[in-house]
């Protein structure tokens, strides 16, 4: 779940954006990165894209690449799990305002949705991110995420952008799940930056968008009965996808508050699936 645009003080000027995309001295943001820190060392902690080696820092974050030649041979993708299960201990941290392009700020994290039963949706993010990452992986493709465990806070959403910036990604994916609170919506959708603020978030980003709709609708998932139109979703005011110079998207894999879907989220074999239709649709994209 992505929350609408709650707050919109245009207050920030382009130079603030960039320069508190390094998190300025504040506290909680070396705080708030640190969960993604483990396998991401320089590119999720460096802050400003202009000082991190991105070649370097990406290659000494991945957590894997096959060392047989193959067909992602060279690709980085940056694997974004939406939301983190310290967020909700920790309202001061993620609730703080963060530049969210477009001279807006947003808070730095939210905790997301869950299931009725209550399975929440940044396990199921960080789940499938996992085995997506896997997948890519075993492809020769060079993964870098955003966060690298459950368990930690944040990192903000300018942070997550600045990773996939810095490791000058192919391609980014943020992994969500929705929580419309009408159970009978259902259906996955792929969110992108629209207007673009960029290159990157023209073209590539609107390709990279209809590949993951594509990919996923093929895969026999449903297009979202309540958002967008045909699976995918212009937006204006995801940060991530604002503050993003690299081919970016941000896939709903669907509704946790429809029974069906929540069944399916919540099994593992359910989330092999979506992992499973967003892994093809990268490679595909990537295939170009
Ligand atoms: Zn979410």
């Amino acid at each position: 779940m992505v929350a609408v645009r709650a707050t919109t003080l245009p207050v920030l000027t382009g130079l603030m954006l960039l320069t508190a995309c390094s998190g300025g001295g504040a506290g909680a943001s070396s705080s708030a990165a640190a969960p993604s820190t483990s396998a991401a060392p320089s590119s999720s902690a460096q802050g400003p894209a202009s000082s991190a080696p991105p070649l370097p820092s990406s290659s000494a974050a991945a957590t894997s690449s096959a060392a047989a030649p193959a067909v992602g041979s060279g690709k980085v993708v940056v694997l974004d799990p939406g939301h983190n299960g310290g967020n909700a201990s920790h309202p001061g941290e993620i609730n703080r305002q963060v530049p969210a392009g477009r001279g807006h700020t947003k808070p730095c994290n939210t905790t997301g949705t869950s299931t009725n039963s209550g399975y929440p949706e940044h396990a199921f993010t960080f789940a499938v991110a996992q085995e997506v990452g896997n997948a890519l992986a075993a492809k020769g493709i060079k993964v870098v995420y955003t966060r690298t465990n459950d368990s930690g806070v944040g990192p903000c959403v300018n942070e997550r952008a600045q990773i996939g910036n810095n490791a000058n990604a192919d391609a980014v994916v943020s992994i969500h799940a929705d929580g419309s609170t009408s159970p009978t919506a259902h259906g996955f959708h792929v969110a992108y930056s629209s207007p673009p603020l960029n290159a990157a978030q023209g073209e590539p980003s609107m390709k990279l968008a209809r590949t993951m709709r594509d990919g996923m609708r093929d895969d026999g998932f449903p297009t979202s009965t309540y958002i967008g139109s045909a699976g995918l979703s212009p937006r204006n005011d995801l940060g991530g996808l604002n503050l993003s110079t690299r081919p970016a998207v941000l896939v709903e894999c669907g509704n946790m508050r429809n029974a069906d879907e929540a069944a399916q989220m919540s099994s593992a074999a359910g989330r092999q699936h979506y992992a499973q239709a967003i892994a093809q649709a990268i490679e595909a994209y990537l295939a170009g």
